[in-house]
């Protein structure tokens, strides 16, 4: 079947859900309920899965983007979650989707405040975290190994970096995605590819064992999805659906620096927090020349916002630790946008920095199965959990999980000659984006020149014109906040609005 999501297919999948009584429907579509899409469609299910807003309004956009080996967990000694981490990022670098993670350097500076001991216990971690690597059977040509590197080396990866007093840096790799939205539309397009009806703008007001009601957010009507078995995969808002459940959210603030703030960054950081012996600020190049630094982790009381807010308090602070390494330290009209996302935690005693990350699944009395918390890296994992789960509850008759080994949408590489004979080379930057579908994109630009006119960030107006198209996207917010993310600086939203426009008239 066709991948391909957009308004009209919604429209006509919508028409027939009502009437159906599918084996699973999914609610939420972060990376958790489209992953959980995908795993039981391709186990031959028939399948509804639904989000209130858009694909990746959640919790899965407002990551830092990495793929994690599991050296945190391993450090807290949560060895099973540390192993299973590093055989996901495997299986995502290798097999589901190698166009859209790639391996990237970071460096520990060994700056004055970093004690031998400190540099040497982190070392160890490193290696630690290679094993993991080395277990998990990710080949070393795809993530290579941790090493210590002078500091002329360090300020070659790291222009910005203090020169002042640096004894070199600590090299480590892990995996980035090149956007998180990208990979739950991935999830969502190939799940749909599998049969899978995935219908945005469709929020659940009630939840069953036998299904839901649910509110079309477009036209106001409400309607009853009828289904066999029901995964609630709705984050850090599952609560407001069963309410046995308790969260105990915690924010993750970014800061969002344009290009030219910190030349001639092309490793990530790991800056280490003043006072904390084991906490570090990240600083995170991306694959559009944008850098983010994280994160925080407050735990977050009251009303789950739709779009949390990144207090101003976050924003110093992640300032305060960024200068502490920088040679020319930057001030606040530094930093172009800021982005916030809560952690969806369950609720137990302690701090939420050392609340497990393990995912959980929870079936309520209704035969409700809710799959939260985990991260993104293991997305793949909870979505089988879960699947399985459901399988078992509603006897429904199907075979394990078949995705560890399925490739997303865009994974492949992209047909070399027959794009460069029809269209011309395919840029790595599509490559990095699309996948084997780059040339698809570049297509549009050859039927209409105009397309090629790239916006803030070097996206064009072809791509999109592909998110309507292809992608799901149905209004200036997707296109802008999701399907790219050129809404992460308010000046550049601002700028690329009429693009938007233009092209969901295209
Ligand atoms: C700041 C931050 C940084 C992070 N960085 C990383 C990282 O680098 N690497 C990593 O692996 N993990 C990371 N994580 C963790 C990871 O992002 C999350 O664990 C993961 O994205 C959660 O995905 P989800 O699908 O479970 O939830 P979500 O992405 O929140 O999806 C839930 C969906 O449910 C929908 N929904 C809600 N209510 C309803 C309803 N009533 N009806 C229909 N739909 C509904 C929402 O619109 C939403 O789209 C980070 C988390 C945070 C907060």
């Amino acid at each position: 079947m066709n991948s391909s999501l957009n308004a009209a297919r919604r429209s006509r999948e919508l028409a027939e859900a009502g009437d159906l009584v599918v084996d699973v429907l999914v609610v939420g579509l972060g990376a958790t309920g489209a992953g959980a899409a995908l795993d039981a469609a391709s186990r031959g299910l028939s399948v509804t899965a639904i989000d209130a807003h858009d694909l990746a309004f959640g919790t899965s956009r407002w990551s830092s983007k990495m793929i994690h080996g599991g050296l945190r967990y391993l450090a807290r000694g949560q060895v099973r979650v540390a192993h299973e981490s590093a055989v996901e990022r495997g299986l995502l670098l290798r097999h589901t989707a190698p166009h859209l993670v790639r391996a990237q350097p970071y460096l520990l500076p060994l700056t004055p405040a970093v004690s031998g001991g400190q540099a040497a216990t982190v070392m160890t971690g490193y290696r630690l975290g290679d094993g993991l690597r080395m277990a998990a059977r990710t080949p070393r040509r795809l993530l290579p190994g941790p090493a210590r590197i002078s500091a002329g080396r360090a300020l070659s990866l790291a222009a910005p970096l203090s020169p002042n007093g640096l004894r070199g840096a600590l090299l480590s790799w892990d995996g980035r995605l090149v956007d998180d939205a990208r990979l739950v539309v991935a999830l969502a397009r190939t799940a749909a590819s599998r049969g899978a009806r995935i219908l945005t703008r469709c929020r659940a007001l009630e939840l069953a064992g036998d299904g839901a009601r649910v509110r079309d957010e477009l036209t106001g009507s409400t309607f009853a999805i009828r289904a066999r078995t029901v995964v609630n995969a709705t984050g850090v808002w599952a609560a407001q659906l069963d309410p046995d459940i308790r969260m105990r959210p915690s924010r993750g603030t970014h800061l969002v620096l344009r290009p030219e703030t910190l030349p001639g960054l092309r490793a990530g950081l790991h800056v280490p927090i003043p006072g904390e012996s084991n906490r570090f600020a990240l600083v995170l190049p991306q694959h559009d020349g944008r850098v983010y630094v994280g994160l925080t982790d407050e735990p977050v009381e009251g009303p789950v916002p739709d779009v949390p807010q990144a207090p101003e308090e976050d924003v110093a602070f992640l300032l305060d630790v960024l200068n502490s390494v920088l040679g020319v330290p930057l001030g606040r009209q530094d930093v172009a946008g800021t982005y916030a996302g809560l952690r969806p935690l369950l609720a137990a005693g302690g701090r939420t920095a050392d609340l497990s990350r393990e995912h959980a699944l929870l079936t309520s009395g209704s035969g409700v199965v809710t799959v939260v918390g985990g991260k993104l890296t293991t997305y793949r994992r909870m979505a089988e959990d879960a699947v399985d789960r459901v399988v078992a509850l509603g006897r429904l008759g199907a075979g394990g999980s078949r995705t560890a080994r399925l490739p997303l949408v865009g994974a492949g590489a992209v047909p070399e000659a027959r794009a460069v004979r029809k269209v011309g080379a395919v840029p790595d930057r599509l490559r990095a984006r699309y996948g084997s579908e780059a040339g698809a994109v570049r297509a549009l630009m050859a039927e209409d020149p105009a397309l090629a006119e790239p916006l803030p960030t070097g996206i064009t107006r072809a791509e999109l014109v592909w998110a309507v198209r292809h992608e799901g996207a149905l209004d200036v917010d997707d296109l802008l906040d999701r399907r790219t993310r050129i809404g992460l600086v308010p000046e550049d939203r601002a700028a690329a609005l009429p693009a938007a426009r233009a092209a969901l008239a295209y």
